[in-house]
């Protein structure tokens, strides 16, 4: 039996995000969103980072848009939001694996748009309900095409910026982040058993805004490619 004929519909695509000299793509499984993981951030959003551990929400795969698309604004919302954010993809298999052993683990990196319906996730926070309706939804997850880790020396000083419509709204240094990237890995991997195709974004910097159709969104990380985002009006 072929494989198309296991199935009762037809197969969605592999939902992947190209990287940076390779030719074969890297295929996406689950997409991890660390929240409030820049201090400043958390400021105005109204709550302070928790320090005992970092938080989790979580987007399917088939959220995943490339880099340099053009959607439409998104159902349900009047205050869609951009979020600029660093990306790691996991390339190797880990669990319960030390703050030491969590670099391995890495196989690229990439800027990311954790895009938002913010009224809806702030509607969800305020009623203790999970936010998915706010953050899980169609298109929600844009990468830029990704750099290996093995091309990247070291992220520290890298500045992560986001400009709308080429005036910049979001400017901060990765070593603003709160929970590092060997601690995110180190922690999940407590909860999950880590494969390549887990990507985690890693939480984004003060200057949360809203977007709407027209607007061109670019994100810039220091040394990695950038992600560009463009919207049009709602279906
Ligand atoms: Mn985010």
């Amino acid at each position: 039996m072929s494989k198309a004929e296991q199935y009762l519909f037809p197969i969605a695509d592999q939902p992947s995000v190209p990287v940076l000299g390779q030719h074969r793509l890297y295929p996406v499984s689950r997409i991890f969103c660390v929240g409030r993981n820049y201090a400043e951030h958390a400021k105005e959003m109204g709550v302070e980072v928790d320090r005992e551990a970092p938080f989790y929400f979580l987007k399917p795969a088939t959220a995943i848009v490339p880099t340099g698309s053009t959607i439409p604004y998104p159902p349900g919302t009047t205050n869609y939001h951009y979020e600029m954010e660093l990306v790691v993809a996991i390339g190797a298999s880990g669990f319960k694996v030390s703050r030491q052993e969590a670099p391995s683990l890495v196989y690229a990196y990439g800027a990311g748009l954790d895009m938002t319906r913010r009224d809806l996730q702030l509607e969800a926070r305020s009623k203790g309900r999970p936010w998915d309706l706010g953050k899980a939804f169609e298109q929600s997850a844009v990468v830029a095409t990704m750099t290996r880790a093995a091309d990247v020396p070291s992220l520290d000083g890298r500045r992560i910026q986001l400009r709308v419509n080429r005036e910049v709204k979001q400017s901060a240094v990765l070593d603003d982040l709160v929970w590092k990237i060997d601690e995110l890995i180190s922690h999940l991997s407590r909860y999950y058993h880590l494969v390549p195709g887990d990507l985690i974004f890693t939480g984004t910097p003060a200057g949360v805004g809203p977007v709407v159709a027209g607007d061109i969104i670019e994100g810039t990380i220091d040394g990695l490619e950038p992600v560009r985002l463009t919207l049009r009006p709602a279906e």
